[in-house]
């Protein structure tokens, strides 16, 4: 199958030295995301919703723009349930904050679950800690596939949310949030999706999942750091206090009080990431151009063509669901310090990742510290794959004649 992405991305395509296996920290972009970047500075830096002037009114229609495209990605209802965000981690810390401000959640349970990234684990647990709230936990079965039998034991009447990623950042594994979602509005529980991984591989319909709020990073999407969405339903977005305070998010303000804008515009206090809110759709609308069958079946060619070469190297364990995942493989090689494999494969310009993935509670279940992770996007090649095995063959083959011989580990030198 031939690669008719590449050759967008010019980090990649003009690069000699460097197999980038890591776009599930972060994507490359494609040209025509950096020339937004560029022509946001160059021909219409100003700010958003202020001046009355001829450059502030164009940059304002088009910054509210990038809002309808982000609802149009998500197929949300409309633009104001697009509030803007710093990313994933800003947009769930903006909701459990928010909903211990709205009414008392002492007493309610919050539901997660063991394969969670961090951003989507720390502040429920932490929030469940501050208000005396049960923090119930889905648990795993023994490869990192999430195990629902007991879910309906664990969501009940008193399930404040049910926060859950769409897919995993450690495993790859696609979640079945449709499932927990109807399950949680069942019992009249709110729920979250943390899509931050999910968004970049396949088309996502928050009406069709029916899921409270939905939260992304554009980083992963072929999209600028430092931007990212939360999609919340109108109706529970009105009925949240502000997360942050200052200006863009008032309506009114005199000595004595203070009344509040509607959503989105509520939670956006202060000036905006205005460069990134218009690289993020320029992605959006790149990526709901190209997401077709054949990048879907390009992704998965490439995915089993690495699942099949790794079937054969001896001594490899991939973990996480392999029936039900976007192109990112986590492994661990018996008797090798996955640190050194990564380092070794690093001077060769292979660019892995390894440790715990911002999954602790994951690396506990499964009884390691950590995996080597192979993260692929649409740009990636077989023939990158064939390098990355050769590489990694002979780099097994050096450290375990280093183990047999007495030597210390790379990593521990
Ligand atoms: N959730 C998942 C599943 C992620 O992969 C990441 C990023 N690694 C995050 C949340 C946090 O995203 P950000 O750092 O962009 O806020």
């Amino acid at each position: 199958m031939q690669n008719i992405w590449r050759q967008q991305f010019p980090l990649i395509n003009q690069s000699t030295d460097l197999v980038y296996f890591d776009s599930a920290a972060t994507t490359q972009k494609p040209q025509i995301v950096l020339e937004t970047l560029q022509h946001f500075y160059q021909a219409q830096n100003v700010n958003v919703h202020r001046g009355s002037y001829p450059l502030a009114v164009s940059t304002t229609t088009e910054f509210e723009s990038a809002r309808k495209t982000m609802a149009k990605f998500i197929n949300a209802p409309d633009e104001r349930c697009i509030v803007f965000t710093k990313g994933t981690t800003d947009a769930i810390n903006l909701v459990a904050t928010c909903l211990a401000r709205q009414s008392s959640i002492n007493g309610k349970n919050i539901v997660v679950t063991e394969l969670e990234h961090h951003a989507n684990f720390v502040p429920w647990q932490q929030l469940a800690k501050q208000h005396q709230c049960e923090l119930r936990v889905t648990p795993l079965n023994d490869v990192g596939v999430l195990d629902l039998s007991g879910l309906q034991q664990i969501i009940d009447h008193n399930t404040l949310i049910v926060a859950m990623g769409h897919v995993s950042n450690a495993l790859g594994n696609i979640n079945p949030v449709k499932k927990v979602i109807a399950e949680a509005k069942n019992v009249g529980a709110l729920s979250l999706v943390d899509g931050a991984q999910a968004v970049g591989h396949f088309r996502v319909d928050v009406t069709e999942l029916d899921c409270d709020f939905y939260t992304f990073s554009a980083h992963k999407m072929f999209g600028p750091t430092g931007i990212g969405v939360l999609y919340g339903k109108f109706h529970l977005l009105e009925s949240l206090p502000p997360y942050q305070l200052g200006g863009e998010m008032i309506e009114h303000v005199s000595l004595e009080d203070t009344s509040f804008e509607l959503p989105p515009l509520k939670f956006e206090a202060g000036t905006p990431n205005i460069e990134g809110v218009l690289g993020m759709a320029k992605a959006a609308q790149w990526l709901s151009h190209e997401l077709t069958d054949s990048f879907q079946q390009y992704e998965q060619h490439l995915y089993h063509y690495l699942l099949d070469k790794f079937s054969v190297i001896e001594g490899i364990k991939v973990w996480g669901d392999l029936h039900s995942s976007v192109p990112i493989l986590s492994f661990s090689i018996k008797d090798v310090s996955a640190q050194d494999v990564a380092l070794i494969l690093g001077e060769q310009g292979i660019a892995v990742r390894v440790g715990h993935h911002c999954a602790m509670p994951l690396m506990q279940r499964l009884g390691i510290s950590g995996t080597i992770r192979v993260s692929l996007a649409i740009y990636n090649t077989i023939q990158e794959i064939d390098q990355l095995i050769l590489a990694l063959q002979s780099a097994i083959q050096l450290l375990k004649k280093d183990v047999n011989s007495g030597v210390v580990s790379k990593s521990q030198l």
